[in-house]
């Protein structure tokens, strides 16, 4: 069967689906209110009084206007579908994707690098072109809050579109008749609201354009990009001079943009692309989850401005060259092995013909590659010291995903290898932390 049916529900099944269609943009909502232009966050509390005031002056105030942003939209809109004209036109390599369970492959357009480019290139002209001023940076800083519910918005809509999408026959490649599309096999139930929040289909396309493999990694991950630039230059501008802490934070974030997007092929062989459907949950994530989530540490430095001088900054960078060495170092062990290219090092033979690499990184612990990127995590936090834990938020959050990633891919992995997996499991105990975890 093409389509088996979903019998077990991730994230707790309907109550889950529910709980986050509500709780994720709640949250989003409550982190930026905390980091808004009146009042600060203090510590662990929360101002009730300031919280509220600041409820009133973002949301009451004009409540209409931060719904249906016509501005806003028209901005969001530019920068979405003029990401995904640039990923059409320019050049790219094409690559396959991983085997599909109708025994076919997807083509995928590579360019990222091309993309990135040209908004490099793009932004120093606008300075130029207006006479040392950036409007595009202004803007999107000045209106932080209708382009957060535009996104959000906008991930609703395309969500409903890839579901409703998914009941659509595909023509068959030989334009003869029609063929079913492949659907996650975790977003199958028959339960509209919980196939629409975790993704039915599994890939789904307009013509070449793969809205799952682009929103992944260029609107979302791109606009976060930018609002670390508009913080940077809105401090730059306020203040006459760029901090160290925000340089930092800016610096490092923005080297972790550049390494991803032009390293996409690695994403098809990941679990998002490979198994995952393409629902609200992704749509929401990629869209407004990362850029106003993941910007929260510059927003915050925008509004308190702190100094950290040379030691605490050579630690921060520190942290983060070591998380990137062994998150980088590690994923490209694991690669080159299952290429071939590693035949000496001590493995584990399974009964589907590939091998578990026991040694080496993938010796040290089952997911050495996570630990890497929590300790990237935390060298983003750490710019904004410990006045507040509103700028730790990345690194409590990531580690929680990176945890449930681990017990999916365990359940994924043991169903698959049986006993060679419990081999592993025994030779490899640590699950992320060497010794700790
Ligand atoms: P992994 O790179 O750890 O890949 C897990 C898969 O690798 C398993 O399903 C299995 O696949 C195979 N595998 C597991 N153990 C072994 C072994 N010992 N030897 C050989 N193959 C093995 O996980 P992800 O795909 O989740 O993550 C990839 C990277 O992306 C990580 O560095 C992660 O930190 C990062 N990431 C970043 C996120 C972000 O938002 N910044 C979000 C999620 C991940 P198979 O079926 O092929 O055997």
């Amino acid at each position: 069967m093409l389509n088996p049916k979903t019998t077990e529900k991730d994230f707790f099944g309907f109550v889950g689906a529910v709980t986050l269609t509500l709780g994720l943009p709640a949250t989003v909502l409550f982190l930026n209110l905390c980091a808004n232009d009146v009042y600060k966050a203090e510590g662990i509390k929360v101002d009730a009084e300031k919280l509220q005031l600041a409820f009133t002056e973002k949301i009451l105030k004009n409540p209409m206007e931060l719904l249906f942003n016509v501005s806003a939209w028209k901005w969001y809109l530019t920068w979405f579908f003029g990401l995904v004209a640039l990923g059409q036109i320019l050049p790219g390599k094409t690559l396959q994707g991983v085997e599909l369970r109708d025994g076919t492959k997807l083509t995928y357009k590579i360019n990222g690098l091309a993309v990135v480019g040209f908004v490099f290139v793009y932004l120093p002209s606008s300075y130029l072109s207006h006479g040392g001023s950036v409007p595009e940076l202004v803007y999107v800083y000045d209106n932080f809050w209708p382009l957060m519910v535009t996104s959000f918005e906008f991930s609703l809509l395309l969500s409903c579109f890839v579901y409703a999408g998914s009941f659509v026959p595909l023509r068959k490649p030989n334009g003869k008749g029609t063929r079913e599309r492949i659907l996650a096999t975790g977003g199958n139930s028959g339960n509209v609201l919980f196939d629409w929040f975790i993704g039915r289909e599994l890939n789904p396309r307009i013509g070449s354009w793969d809205i799952k493999l682009f929103c992944e990694l260029r609107p979302g991950l791109l606009l976060w990009g930018l609002l670390d630039l508009s913080c940077l230059y809105h401090q730059y501008k306020t203040t006459g001079t760029i901090y160290d802490s925000m340089a930092v934070v800016v610096a490092l974030q923005w080297f972790y943009i550049l390494d991803a997007v032009p390293n996409e092929e690695g994403l098809l062989t990941m679990m998002d692309i490979t198994t995952d459907g393409f629902g609200f949950m992704l749509a929401f994530g990629d869209l407004t989850w990362v850029p106003f989530t993941y910007s929260l540490q510059a927003r915050y430095l925008a509004l308190t401005p702190l100094q950290l001088g040379y030691k605490f900054i050579l630690v921060i960078v520190s942290i983060m060259a070591l998380g990137y060495y062994i998150f980088s170092s590690a994923n490209s062990q694991k690669s080159k092995f299952r290429a071939g290219k590693l035949p000496q090092m001590k493995s584990i033979s399974t009964t589907r013909g590939t091998k578990l690499l026991c040694e080496g990184w993938w010796g040290l612990s089952q997911h050495i590659n996570y630990f890497g990127d929590i300790l990237i995590a935390l060298s983003w936090c750490l710019p904004t010291r410990t006045e507040t834990l509103l700028t730790y938020f990345y690194i409590i959050y990531f580690s929680s995903l990176l945890i449930h990633r681990q017990t999916r891919d365990e359940a994924k992995c043991r169903a698959k290898y049986g006993k060679a997996w419990e081999e592993y499991e025994r030779q490899v105990p640590y699950k992320i932390i060497p010794y700790v975890y």
